[in-house]
């Protein structure tokens, strides 16, 4: 098959042909029909991520079709249509036993822990627990994209910010991950706040559901106007970006009792940032990560998909061919554009 390979951390990945892979006992093998670039990619492709071993194929973000299956697996056969969560959870450990697999103990992590799906086909492990079915009416594209920015942001709001009507929320960043928070905040029936640094990405969030936008890079302080807009702070804020500054301001912004939740990955240098700790205190704020989002938990997500609440189709940006994918990988370091890129051609 063809696949994007990178030898080295930091230099050029290439197109190569790679034998085809096969599935595990418990597992399947995909042939992918989309994939998400994300900055994921960006960090592992970097040397950030301890787990990945060279020469390795990047990609966590897919859809595609069922072509193989491991003698164990009971619930897929050949042809179906499915996706996966990054953090795919072993099934058997205490974290998955108690309904958390989001932080499994043992986790299979395409494009990390394994050989990801910037390729034509790719072997996902614990298929029975992880795998779920597309609906009819999904595009592939639509079905990448959720994977791991829009099921993160699904927990991030739902779960773990535990956001109800009325609440303000103030989401720092406004990428794919950012977006999709505002989508899903905004469909909980909260009032949602957009801040970034560009005009265009502010204008896309007030048509996806944000009542207020701040352009950070033309608010002297960026904590002061949040307060402002929501008389006092935000219920619950979450950062998006994952950087010391926007991570301070979504904690420094939030009212009393208000929640955080840390999204944006923080890793290298800023894996240690500065926490206003004299307000959690007095505050008694609380702060929270949010690690991709049980298989299971997608049920809620698809009927809210499927009723047209969320439409995370909005958000699907470029589409791009395998062969563009290097480059687009080797780009993510910077910002993106507008919504989540999708590789969508393989040949
Ligand atoms: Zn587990
Ligand atoms: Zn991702």
């Amino acid at each position: 098959m063809k696949a994007v390979v990178f030898e080295k951390f930091g230099e050029a990945p290439t197109i190569q042909t790679v034998a085809d892979p096969t599935p595990a006992q418990g597992g399947v093998v995909i042939k992918v029909e989309a994939t998400g670039l994300c900055r994921s990619d960006w960090h592992g492709w970097m040397g950030h991520d301890d787990g990945i071993r060279l020469p390795h194929v990047p990609g966590h973000e897919l859809a595609g079709v069922v072509v193989a299956t491991g003698k164990q697996v009971t619930r897929w056969k050949p042809g179906e249509r499915v996706t996966v969560p990054f953090a795919v959870g072993c099934g058997r450990c205490f974290e998955c036993t108690s309904g958390n697999h989001q932080v499994c103990e043992h986790q299979f992590q395409p494009g990390f822990s394994a050989w990801g799906s910037f390729a034509e086909y790719v072997a996902i492990d614990h298929a029975d627990t992880n795998l779920v079915r597309l609906p009819d009416k999904m595009e592939f594209a639509t079905a990448a994209s959720l994977g791991c920015r829009f099921v993160t942001s699904f927990r991030a709001i739902v779960d773990q910010g535990r956001v109800t009507p009325g609440e303000w929320v103030a989401v720092h960043g406004c990428g794919g991950v950012g977006l999709s928070a505002i989508m899903i905040a905004s469909a909980m029936g909260a009032n949602v706040i957009a801040i970034d640094l560009t005009d265009e990405k502010l204008d896309f969030a007030s048509k996806i559901g944000a009542v207020a936008t701040i352009n950070a890079s033309k608010t002297p302080n960026v904590v002061k106007a949040v307060k402002q807009i929501t008389n006092g702070g935000a219920h619950m804020s979450m950062d998006a970006l994952g950087h010391p500054t926007t991570s301070f301001n979504s904690i420094a912004n939030l009212r009393r009792r208000g929640r955080h939740v840390q999204v944006g990955l923080m890793l290298g240098d800023h894996a240690r940032p500065q926490i206003p700790m004299d307000k959690v205190i007095a505050f008694e704020l609380e702060i929270r990560g949010s690690h991709g989002m049980q298989a299971y938990r997608y049920q809620a997500m698809m009927e809210m998909i499927r009723t047209g609440k969320l439409k995370p189709e909005l958000l699907v940006g470029k589409r791009i061919s395998l062969e563009e994918a290097p480059a687009a990988l080797m780009a993510m370091g910077g910002f993106e554009g507008i919504g989540i890129g999708v590789v969508t051609k393989f040949q």
